[in-house]
């Protein structure tokens, strides 16, 4: 199994490991430890470079396997050995695009839920763009105004961003978890992962995530969408650049 490091660290950018092994067919490398996230909640997996004996090897997708997670390298380069030593390095820019649009997605679910009580029921996302899936019957334009403007409050807020890693027993007692649908989880995980944004929002989650909401800047809501009487879709956005003036 791959020991994966952004579940801890989600800033780590750079990281050294070994080749433990390698699918021919696939052009898949196996690492012990990796800083890849691998996909997975909604969170595109990252891509990168892994360098090994002074070849880049351009990582073009990863993902979680029963060997471990893949990291699937380009054509066009002899596969290196198993037992190689490996520096990697994620694209840090999209991988960071991608930890601020999670945690703004977090942050909607919570003030959502705060303030209207409507659950999630799915979401995706891209760098710096995503939807999110609500039961929410009463949504309308003048609504979605007021939950922009809470939303970026929550940034400016400049509200910590925790992870923690819990045994399963311990998890399931906590109220907020359980209503995440956390009873979704198979049960041979014998720990939950969880994200809190203190304050607002606990979420059983494997993304990787900024560590302090402000570092999300402003959220746009772009549009949305009827999905049925009950389900309402909701598509926001995020600036490139963040601002000091975020929810100012
Ligand atoms: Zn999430």
């Amino acid at each position: 199994m791959t020991e994966l490091l952004c579940h801890t660290d989600s800033y780590l950018k750079k990281f050294t490991a070994k080749v433990v092994s390698v699918n021919a067919e696939t052009r898949s490398l196996f690492l012990d430890r990796t800083a890849f996230y691998p996909g997975g909640g909604g969170q595109l997996c990252d891509t990168g470079i892994l360098k090994i004996d002074c070849i880049d090897y351009p990582v073009t997708r990863v993902k979680k396997t029963p060997d471990g997670i893949a990291h699937e390298i380009g054509e066009g380069r002899d596969l290196p050995s198993v037992g190689s030593e490996v520096t990697g390095e994620i694209d840090w820019d999209r991988r960071y695009k991608l930890m601020r649009t999670h945690t703004a997605m977090h942050i909607l679910c919570g003030v959502v839920f705060r303030d209207y009580g409507a659950q999630v029921t799915g979401g995706d996302m891209e760098p710096l763009s995503g939807r999110m899936d609500f039961e929410f019957e009463n949504l309308s334009k003048d609504l979605v105004g007021v939950i922009e403007e809470a939303v970026n409050k929550e940034v400016a807020a400049a509200r910590d961003v925790r992870v923690k890693v819990l045994p399963r027993e311990e998890a399931f007692q906590i109220p907020d978890l359980i209503r995440t649908k956390i009873n979704l989880l198979p049960p041979g995980i014998p720990e939950v992962r969880t994200i809190e944004i203190v304050g607002l929002d606990l979420q059983a989650d494997g993304g990787t995530h900024v560590a302090n909401t402000r570092e999300v800047g402003r959220m746009r809501i772009t549009d949305y969408k009827s999905k049925g009487k009950i389900n309402k879709r909701i598509y926001v956005e995020l600036d490139d650049q963040v601002t000091e003036a975020a929810g100012s």
